[in-house]
């Protein structure tokens, strides 16, 4: 099985969604997949909690 994201031939293949998309990666790139996501999700949350922060007091 070929990994979708580094090209490399590789025994095990895991799913990982990048882009709204599924695709075959293998594990190390599973995790850096997973780990760029991670990242994406707190950049979020951190305007979020400002907004509660600006509404708790005053
Ligand atoms: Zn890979």
């Amino acid at each position: 099985m070929k990994c979708k994201a580094c090209g490399e031939d590789v025994d095990v293949v895991v799913r990982a969604s990048r882009g709204g998309k599924t695709i075959k990666v293998c594990e190390d790139c599973a995790e850096r997949i997973h780990e760029e996501a991670e990242i994406g999700r707190e950049a979020e949350g951190v305007i979020g909690r400002t907004m509660e922060y600006k509404g708790g007091r005053g």
